[in-house]
């Protein structure tokens, strides 16, 4: 058996955080011409590193083959632009951004964060790895080169464009395999008194939320404050302030800078760390007991879905959200538990879940087929959803989530 070591600190790699079976990439949504054909399932299995503590998942899907054709646009998520212009406000005003400034973002998407930044008349450059998703942004004005972080290109680029005074990455440092070089790319872009601004998920919410279906094999490390710090460490970067947000079940938000210019830690720093510390997750027996709260958690959706059926009741989904996939293959439920999955991208319309086989249908056919229960899998919009589908009230159907426990709600009405 292949020996797994810490892609951090090269320990060898023993203890489980939690195993969810074998999946195929989220992503990987299945075109109609293609149904018949096999998939390829990876591993989903968890680690803990005992002596640094950064929770990792292997590189089971080659990062090239994840997100060169990456079907997610977050412009399509009316709250998640919104949650970017009041970042930009935000970042403008503490650092005051001007005409002179330079910002970087990584892994940029589609613009949906950086057209912020050009309103503001402020210079700023995205970089994304999938080429569909750069054109997106280019299209509405947003300078973006197609590339993958590292040590190599990040110099390469403050070579052709300069160094940032704010480097973004929104949800990209769990998305590197090679981490260390990664930080080493946002070391070379920043200048030498310039900000980093780094949002991720916070491992004490997954784990407080049973946010195990946040678990994708293009999520390969979960950050405490704690390892945080270790990681960007790694590039001679410092922790100065934190935030804690609501995005994507519980986020963090770092402000980091270079060593040379760093200063002290805020007092919000010692806080979050102390509060980990309180969680126990700042020693390896603190990540226990996780893995036996997620098999509950399918128990009672996979009860919940055959108690429905028996009694001919039937059930669709609405959002078919990368999350949502890990959920449905590690539960294995398939559509004669769950009859399909309705979507407002359209160009997930007309495929087929990745694994699970659900067809994805326009969020039309919810009012055609009026299913007695609607299974919301975006938790994290669980708000936005349950207004947008009041209509469902009209047959009496009623919505569910099944995180961080199973409860059926009744619609909403605005
Ligand atoms: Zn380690």
């Amino acid at each position: 058996m292949t020996v797994r070591r810490c892609r951090l600190c090269d320990a060898e790699l023993v203890t489980t955080f939690v195993d969810l079976g074998m999946s195929p990439p989220v992503q990987s949504f299945v075109p109609a011409e293609r149904v018949d054909e096999p998939e390829t399932f990876y591993p989903l299995h968890v680690r803990v590193c005992d002596r640094c503590l950064l929770v990792q998942l292997p590189t089971y899907v080659p990062a090239e083959d994840i997100f060169t054709d990456y079907a997610y646009f977050s412009s399509f998520s009316g709250s998640w632009v919104r949650h970017a212009e009041t970042f930009v406000e935000g970042a403008v005003d503490r650092l005051g951004l001007g005409a002179s400034s330079f910002v970087v973002e990584i892994a940029s998407n589609d613009g949906y964060l950086l057209q912020h930044v050009v309103d503001r008349g402020i210079r700023c450059l995205g970089v994304e790895p999938a080429a569909n998703v750069a054109e997106a942004a280019v299209a509405r004005g947003v300078p973006t080169e197609v590339e993958f972080l590292g040590r190599e290109t990040g110099a390469m680029l403050a070579e052709r464009h300069g160094r940032a005074d704010l480097v973004v990455a929104n949800n990209v440092i769990g998305h590197v395999p090679d981490v260390r070089d990664f930080v080493q790319g946002l070391r070379e872009l920043v200048a030498d008194d310039g900000w980093l601004a780094i949002e991720i998920p916070h491992l004490p919410r997954l784990i407080a939320g049973n946010e195990f279906d946040t678990i994708y094999h293009e999520h390969f490390q979960y950050y405490t404050l704690l390892t945080m710090q270790r990681v960007l460490a790694v590039a001679g970067l410092e922790v100065v302030d934190v935030e804690e947000l609501p995005t994507h079940g519980g986020s963090f938000r770092t402000w980091a800078r270079p060593a040379e210019s760093a200063g002290p830690p805020s007092a919000a720093v010692d806080r979050v760390l102390a509060a980990e510390r309180e969680a126990g997750l700042h020693e390896l027996s603190g990540y226990a007991g996780f893995a036996s709260r997620v098999s509950r958690v399918r128990d009672d959706l996979v009860r919940f879905l055959l108690d429905r059926s028996a009694e001919g009741a039937t059930v669709a989904a609405y959002g078919a959200a990368a999350k949502g996939n890990t959920l449905l293959n590690y539960c294995g439920v398939r559509q004669d538990l769950l009859a399909f999955c309705v979507d407002r991208n359209p160009v997930k319309q007309g495929t087929f879940l990745p694994g699970t086989r659900i067809p994805v249908l326009a969020e039309e056919a919810l009012a055609d087929a009026r299913p007695d229960y609607v299974l919301i899998l975006p938790w994290n919009l669980r708000d936005e959803i349950v207004q947008q589908l009041s209509y469902v009230e009209d047959w009496g159907g009623r919505l569910v989530v099944a995180l961080p426990r199973l409860e059926v709600l009744d619609p909403v009405r605005a």
